[in-house]
């Protein structure tokens, strides 16, 4: 034989020899799991569309972070579902609010776990957008000064970041200069820079509570076609003071990840969403997959991508798989 080729099969012959030459990492220190606080008593309510997620009341905190915590997981996404709604969502920016009450629990009880706090509006709104509503308009300017306020609470509770989700515009200029003006200079902001109107949040809008009344969400978060926009989206939270960006949803934008990781020099955040994630419950359920596999795959894949941290409700069971996989 006469051929020239080169022999890539070489540097795959063990799987000592693989591990030798893996590229990329999972550890529990990438992980952020989003946790679903349940204003009342005694409830620990399984979301139907998420197997293995459950809305959580504070009584029922310690023990959801004591399992947390024995997961080595470090860092912990608060949304809170209200009691009551209304139009200006009260409930979001309250001191006594429920992610605010959550908040300090967990700091108090476990003051080293990272603590980052869903900003947004959806969840207390009785219309269900992520804003201020006038007849079928959500207003930008006047959803800022509630989003502020929101903000400004979640750091008086003891919140480690801030994490906008609304997808307003000007909303990472409004809350650093909100957090600045109160003393939390110091608190980073997390921003969900791009976010697609994805129909991957299905599972989500259960889990909080927050499906929009009227209309959907098109106006203000992006289009699923674009790609440019995203730079743009990114390039004016950057302007603005974001310390980390978010891209969400995770697997269908991977190539967005890839771009923000390769132009901007933030910490890039991917998240894993509800639908994806109930996505490869379902099928696992049904036999169709090997779960632990995909999930391990599909987050290696992510970091590949450009991700240095991770959203996922698959937190808990990541971490114990590569425990596992030692
Ligand atoms: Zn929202």
């Amino acid at each position: 034989m006469d051929l020239q080729f080169k022999r890539h099969r070489r540097l795959r012959t063990s799987a000592n020899m693989r591990a030798l030459v893996r590229e990329n990492h999972l550890s529990a220190d990438d992980f952020i799991y989003p946790l679903f606080i349940y204003e009342g008593e005694n409830i620990r309510k399984e979301v139907s569309s998420m197997p293995g997620v459950f809305q959580v009341s504070l009584d029922n905190l310690q023990a959801e972070m004591e399992d947390i915590v024995a997961h080595d997981i470090k860092s912990v996404l608060l949304f809170g579902i209200p009691k009551t709604k209304d139009e200006c969502g009260t409930g979001a920016y309250h001191d006594h609010g429920i992610v605010q009450e959550a908040t300090r629990f967990i700091k108090e009880r476990f003051p080293d776990i990272l603590i980052v706090a869903d900003t947004c509006l959806c969840e207390y709104t009785s219309h269900g957008h992520c804003g201020m509503v006038k007849g079928d308009k959500i207003l930008n300017d006047e959803s800022l000064d509630l989003l502020v306020q929101t903000a400004v609470s979640q750091a008086k509770a003891g919140a480690d970041i801030i994490a906008p989700s609304n997808m307003m515009d000007g909303f990472v200029a409004a809350i650093r200069k909100g957090l600045d003006e109160a003393g939390f200079q110091d608190t980073p902001i997390m921003s969900y820079a791009v976010k697609y109107a994805s129909a991957f949040y299905g599972p989500f809008r259960e889990a909080a509570e927050g499906a929009p009344q009227f209309g959907d969400r098109k106006t203000y978060q992006m289009d699923p076609a674009n790609r440019i926009e995203a730079f743009r989206e990114a390039e004016s939270d950057v302007a603005e003071g974001a310390d980390f960006l978010i891209v969400k949803p995770g697997m269908p934008y991977l190539d967005i990840v890839r771009d923000m990781k390769n132009t901007f020099n933030l910490p890039i955040v991917i998240y894993n969403v509800s639908g994806e994630y109930s996505m490869i419950k379902a099928a696992a359920q049904n036999g169709w997959i090997d779960e632990k596999a995909t999930v391990l795959e599909m987050l290696v894949g992510m970091k590949r991508a450009g991700a240095d941290l991770i959203v996922t409700y698959h937190a808990k069971d990541a971490v114990r798989w590569l425990r596992e996989n030692q």
